[in-house]
């Protein structure tokens, strides 16, 4: 190597100096690698290819998608992996990585698409600019007309029925790509979500403003730094490095086993005594019968409108005015404008 940034990651969550400006250098088999800060490293082969970007650490706490990635960084640093892709890798919040903690003032995949601006500054409003920043510049660099993917991975706070499963940006009436379905499914990613409104997320400002192919993918229960079972994202890791490691890398779509829903309800919390009318441990995707209530308030109740409604991403505890949960409900591929 030609200066040492050997595990860039510790290194970045101890803000080493150096990896806190920008940097360059080449590997010896020619690969040019720019330390855009901490946290953020770009990978360039000789002849460039697609743009890849793999976030994680988004939540600082979700621990298996840092590993994956760090394993990742140090391999392609260490040439055991030669990329045919242009890669940016993301570790998101390293201050709540170093406290073990989802966040440290608030959650920074809320703070997306300019978001961060509004208001006052903060660790997450500062790293949410930064980031929108890399990703600018690493699309702006792209070789010709390239294939632009985003996978930002998480784990989940709650566990879910469906153990993987994978958020997919509102499209604003794009059509969805069954390639990128088919890689999800080679990640061992059965359940997909559509979501129906732009949001502040990372997956959306990518697939927004730079028409990535992009998606929210979790990957599973959070744990803590060691103590995840990595033999169930063995999926995830080997098709991740084969994505960038190969010029073959557009699977076959394959619908069997995969289940799509689409957003039903998205419950905002109004009142004080906002209430869940199920276990605060019911897993993602519980499904509900039509007309079961599924969460009240002062005022209101809300209430499962089809048969096999789902629950996605319930927490009572948000600040009034933030949703509290989804609904889902099941769509069959072929109601979709595919591609
Ligand atoms: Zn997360």
């Amino acid at each position: 190597m030609h200066i040492s940034i050997s595990n860039f990651l510790q290194r970045s969550r101890n803000y080493d100096a150096s990896v806190t400006s920008k940097t360059h250098f080449r590997l010896n088999n020619q690969t040019l690698v720019t330390v855009h800060g901490p946290g953020v490293i770009e990978f360039e082969p000789v002849g460039g290819g697609d743009s890849f970007i793999y976030s994680c650490g988004i939540h600082g706490n979700e621990t298996a998608p840092i590993e994956i990635c760090d394993e990742l960084v140090q391999d392609i640093l260490k040439e055991e992996l030669l990329l045919c892709h242009r890669v940016l890798v993301i570790f998101g919040n390293l201050d709540a990585m170093n406290k073990q903690t989802r966040f440290i003032d608030e959650n920074l995949n809320r703070l997306f698409c300019n978001t961060h601006k509004e208001g006052i500054q903060n660790n997450e409003r500062r790293r949410a600019a930064f980031l929108e920043q890399c990703v600018e510049d690493f699309y702006a660099k792209d070789k010709g007309e390239v294939k632009r993917v985003h996978y930002d991975l998480h784990t989940a706070i709650r566990k879910s029925i469906n153990d993987k499963f994978a958020v997919y940006p509102y499209t604003h009436g794009k059509a969805y790509s069954l390639e990128q379905l088919a890689v999800m499914s080679a990640c061992g990613v059965n359940t997909i979500l559509l979501s129906h409104s732009s949001t502040a997320t990372f997956s959306y400002y990518s697939s927004h403003f730079f028409n990535a192919n992009s998606f929210t993918v979790e990957l599973g229960k959070v744990m803590p730094f060691g103590q995840n079972d990595m033999t169930k994202f063995e999926k995830v890791n080997t098709t991740l490095r084969h994505l960038i490691t190969s010029n073959d890398n557009n699977p076959e779509f394959n619908s069997e086993g995969m289940v799509l829903y689409r957003v039903n309800q998205n419950i905002i919390k109004n009142q004080a005594d906002f209430t869940l009318h199920f276990g605060s441990d019911a897993p993602n995707f519980t499904g509900f019968q039509k007309g079961e209530i599924i969460a009240s308030e002062t005022g209101k109740e809300y209430i499962a409108e089809k048969g096999g409604e789902a629950i996605v991403f319930p927490n009572a505890d948000v600040p009034i005015g933030q949703r509290a949960l989804l609904t889902v409900v099941p769509i069959s591929i072929n109601e979709l404008d595919t591609i």
